[in-house]
C-alpha cells in the first residue's frame, strides 16, 4: 500500500527539506529527513523506506550519487533525484545504477508529491502482476532475450546488467517490434504520463541500451519521429 508509505527525503537544505515533509504528510506519507549523505544512509537502513528523494549535491563527504550507489548495492528502492544544475542531471541520467525519476531545482512539491504517487503506483502493480501470470520471455535477433519475468537481459545466454528504465524502456520496445514509437510516447509509457522530463531522457537510455547490447540490438533511429525496434 502507498498509503503511509515511508519516504526517506535525503536533503542539505532545511526549508526545501521541510517543505517536502509537509506535502508527503498532507498526502499521508510518512518522511524522515536526513541532511548528510553519512546520516542518510542511518535513516534509510533504520527506517526501509518504500521511496527515497535525494538530493544530488549534499554537503560532507559524501553526495547523492554515493548514496545511491550505496543503496543500490542493496535494494531496488525507487529513487528520485532532486538535481540543481544541467551537469548533474547528465549525471543522473547517465548513471547506471538506476534512478528512477529526477526532479529540477527550482520544483513544484505538488508536482514532487505527483511523481512519488507515479512510482509508487507503478511498483505495486507491478508487484501485483508478478504474483499472477509470469509473462514469456521475449526473443530478439542475434540471441538476445528479453525475460519480463526475471527482468533479465541476455546476449548468448550471457546476463547483461540494465538499470530499471533502460530495461522497462527496451521490454516496451520488444513488445512493440516495428512500431515507430515517438519519444512522448516512450515516456509515457516506460516514465508514465505526466512526467515533465524532456526528450533527451530517452536518447541517453537508447544510448545505453545500444552500448551495453551492442550490434544484435536493430534499434534504428526514426527521424522526425523517435525509435524503432526491428
Ligand atoms: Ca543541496
Amino acid at each position: 500500500m502507498s498509503e503511509n508509505a515511508v519516504i526517506v527525503v535525503v536533503e542539505d537544505d532545511p526549508n526545501i527539506a521541510d517543505l517536502v515533509e509537509l506535502y508527503l504528510r498532507r498526502d499521508g506519507y510518512r518522511p524522515y529527513q536526513a541532511s548528510t549523505g553519512e546520516r542518510a544512509l542511518e535513516v534509510i537502513a533504520e527506517r526501509r523506506p518504500t521511496l527515497i528523494i535525494l538530493d544530488v549535491g549534499l554537503a560532507g563527504d559524501l553526495d547523492g550519487l554515493d548514496i545511491c550507489r550505496a543503496v543500490r548495492a542493496e535494494s531496488d528502492v525507487p529513487i528520485i533525484f532532486l538535481t540543481a544544475r544541467d551537469d548533474e542531471i547528465d549525471r543522473v541520467l547517465g548513471l547506471e545504477l538506476g534512478a528512477d525519476d529526477y526532479v529540477t531545482k527550482p520544483f513544484s512539491p505538488r508536482e514532487l508529491v505527483a511523481r512519488v504517487k507515479a512510482i509508487l503506483r507503478r511498483t505495486e502493480g507491478a508487484a501485483e502482476r508478478g504474483g499472477h501470470e509470469r509473462p514469456d520471455p521475449i526473443e530478439l535477433d542475434l540471441g538476445i532475450v528479453v525475460d519480463p519475468a526475471r527482468r533479465e537481459v541476455t546476449v548468448a545466454d550471457n546476463a547483461v546488467a540494465l538499470a530499471t528504465r533502460e530495461f522497462d524502456l527496451l521490454h516496451y520496445l520488444a513488445r512493440n517490434r516495428g512500431l515507430a514509437l515517438s519519444r512522448r510516447q516512450l515516456l509515457d509509457a516506460v516514465w508514465g504520463e505526466g512526467w515533465v522530463g524532456d526528450d533527451r531522457t530517452v536518447d541517453v537510455h537508447v544510448r545505453q541500451l545500444r552500448k551495453k547490447l551492442g550490434d544484435g540490438l536493430v534499434l534504428e533511429t526514426v527521424w522526425g519521429v523517435g525509435y524503432r525496434l526491428d
